[in-house]
Order: C-alpha cells, then sequence, then structure tokens
C-alpha cells in the first residue's frame, strides 16, 4: 500500500465497505477479523466473534469441507478455492433481509488464503463472495439448454420424436440388433386418404387428426426401448427390438385398431367413412445390406394397394420367411 493511500483512507473503513466477506483467523483458528459484510450476512457482531475460534461463532454447523480446507491452508500454507458446484452453502450465512428468519444459506463462493501478519503469525484470510446470481443464472441456461435441446429432436406439432430423432435412433438400433443378433422391427403407418380429409375438412381439422393419431400410436408403447416419430407428413415410423416376428404383426394390429378406436368420421374415406390407417411392418435381424426401414415401407405400399385400412408384415429377407414356414 502506497503511504499516500495509507494516509489518505482508514483502512478499516475500506475493510468495512467490501462488498464481500473477509475473515481473518491465526494459527489455531482464532477470528483476528470480521468485517461488516460478514456481519451482516450472519447476524453476528465483530465483538462476538473476534478472538473466538471461528467453528464456535456460528449457531449452526459449518461445512467439513470448509473445516477441512481452512485446516489444510493452515497446516500446508496452500491457497484454496471451495469447488461452488460442490459446496454451495459451507458457512451459515443469509441474504440480509433472511438473517433473522435463517431459511435458505446463501449461494457463496470461498477462498482461502495464507497470510503473515506483522508479528509473523502464520494466519488465513478467507474471502466470501455471495454467488447466489451466477448459479441462479447457471441454472437457467442450463434449463434453456435443456429446453433447446428437447425442441431439436420433439415434433413441434405432434410432441412425439421428429425424424431427425429417427435418423438417429433407427442407425444406432439397427448397429445393436446388427452386433447382438436380435431382431428389429420396423414399423411404417399412413393415414389413410388424408389428402381427402383435408380438402373436405380443412388443414386446421386435419392438423388435429395427425396430433390424435400420433396420441393412439405413443400410447401402445410401454418399454423404454420403443420409439414413435413422425416420419413426415401424415406418416409415423415406430422402431421396436426383441419382438419376435408374431409378436411384431400382433402390435402392428394393435397400433391399426387404436387408430380405428379414435372413431374419426371421414365421409370421404370410403368404404369405412372414418379415419383408418395402414401399416408395413418389417422385423428381422439385420445384416449388412438389409434394409428394415425400406421393407417396412414395401409392405406399407401393399397394404395401401389391398385397401388400406390393415397391416401388412414383411420378412427382412426370403431366407427368413422360408425358414418361419
Ligand atoms: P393414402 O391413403 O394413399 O395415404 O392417401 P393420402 O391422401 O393420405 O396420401 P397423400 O400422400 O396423397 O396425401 C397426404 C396429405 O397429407 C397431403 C397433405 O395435404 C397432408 N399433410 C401432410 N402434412 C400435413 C400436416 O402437417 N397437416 C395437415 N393438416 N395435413 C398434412
Ligand atoms: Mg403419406
Ligand atoms: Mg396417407
Amino acid at each position: 500500500m502506497s503511504e499516500i493511500s495509507a494516509k489518505r483512507f482508514d483502512m478499516e473503513d475500506i475493510f468495512n465497505a467490501l462488498n464481500l466477506g473477509i475473515i481473518v483467523v491465526d494459527a489455531v483458528g482464532k477470528v483476528l477479523l470480521w468485517n461488516n459484510w460478514i456481519s451482516k450476512h450472519s447476524g453476528i457482531q465483530e465483538a462476538d466473534a473476534l478472538n473466538h475460534q471461528l467453528e464456535n461463532v456460528f449457531p449452526e454447523p459449518i461445512s467439513p469441507a470448509f473445516l477441512t480446507a481452512l485446516n489444510n491452508t493452515l497446516t500446508y500454507r496452500l491457497p484454496v478455492v471451495l469447488s461452488t458446484a460442490l459446496h454451495r452453502t459451507p458457512l451459515p450465512l443469509y441474504h440480509a433481509s433472511e438473517v433473522n428468519q435463517q431459511q435458505t444459506r446463501m449461494y457463496q463462493s470461498i477462498s482461502i488464503t495464507p497470510i503473515q501478519s506483522n508479528l509473523n503469525e502464520s494466519c488465513c484470510l478467507i474471502q466470501v463472495t455471495d454467488s447466489s446470481t451466477s448459479i441462479k443464472r447457471e441454472k437457467i441456461l442450463r434449463s434453456h439448454s435443456e429446453i433447446l435441446k428437447k425442441e431439436a429432436i420433439t415434433d413441434g406439432l405432434t410432441d412425439i420424436c421428429n425424424r431427425r430423432f429417427f435418423d438417429a435412433h433407427y442407425e444406432m438400433a439397427v448397429a445393436d440388433a446388427k452386433r447382438q443378433k436380435h431382431p428389429l422391427s420396423i414399423f411404417m403407418v399412413d393415414i389413410d386418404f388424408f389428402k381427402s380429409y383435408n380438402d373436405f375438412y380443412g388443414h386446421v381439422a386435419g392438423d388435429t387428426v395427425i396430433k390424435q393419431v400420433a396420441v393412439a400410436l405413443k400410447s401402445q408403447l410401454s418399454r423404454a426401448t420403443d420409439i414413435v416419430a413422425r416420419y413426415g407428413g401424415e406418416e409415423f415410423v415406430l422402431v421396436m427390438p426383441h419382438l419376435p416376428k408374431k409378436v411384431a404383426e400382433q402390435f402392428a394390429e394393435k397400433l391399426r385398431n387404436a387408430a380405428f378406436n379414435l372413431a374419426i368420421p371421414h365421409m370421404k374415406a370410403a368404404p369405412f367413412n372414418q379415419i383408418t390407417i395402414s401399416v408395413g411392418v418389417c422385423t428381422g435381424i439385420p445384416e449388412n445390406d438389409s434394409n428394415l426401414l425400406n421393407k417396412a415401407d414395401a409392405a406399407l405400399y401393399q397394404a395401401k394397394l389391398k385397401g388400406r385400412n390393415q397391416c401388412i408384415s414383411l420378412p427382412l429377407c426370403e431366407a427368413e420367411e422360408y425358414l418361419q414356414q
């Protein structure tokens, strides 16, 4: 400190005006300095803290991590910064308005530095700052990024997985099935005569139908490994591992029924006069050149040709069909 500054200012005024907490303890942990900021946020006046062991000054316990850090600094003379991520509230400090209620401790950022007194005593300087705002900001940013992450993989209209998620998931599911040699089923689902529904009932009503069908399909899933995604327009795709072919075919029927049972009138869809779906399914253990998705799509095409409101299952390769017979 320059002599000019030392003469001009009373150091105690500066020390008490600081917007951070300052505590100095001696080699055995007795309090030598206690600034106004600490008094304000602990409710303990300087006179009640000076010359007492720090851990006995507070009515509530100090975190063991803080005491260990203080001990280490006193013993090894090395500075320590307590991680705010691991130790959010080491000292019983509160925001000024809550000191008397003592409900939620202030989030703190603490550093402990070894210092030498003019009498050559080994002491420790403890600096405390209020990290509530930065922790709150960090929480908000984290929740924003979680929302963005969810939005990136969710279809805006139906709230089920979107095509982007499906593409990544499909690739992983095929790789898993190949590696572990287990069957994988792909279901392609398409709403029948949907163009004429839109033309007759309007696009907004069409959107509502897409949403209702999405909910009906999703409600058929119960395992964490199964997904339903909007493939595009009025088309959906489901990925389900570990189903024997027969079970996959029964499941396709369940999907068809779930949509049928919505009983949404569609006057331009003879002969059912209601919303129906067609389903193409392909089940198999994928190999290098096999393409479950193409096969499921071919199955869906056949279901359309055969009159819609039905499910068609195709084997992944002809040899598999032969083995199943
Ligand atoms: P098919 O039985 O052969 O499937 O006939 P389709 O009329 O359902 O099939 P097509 O592919 O001819 O028409 C699909 C229609 O789906 C066309 C488009 O207007 C409609 N569509 C696609 N995406 C949306 C959407 O997000 N909202 C609404 N309301 N309609 C959509
Ligand atoms: Mg279509
Ligand atoms: Mg269609």
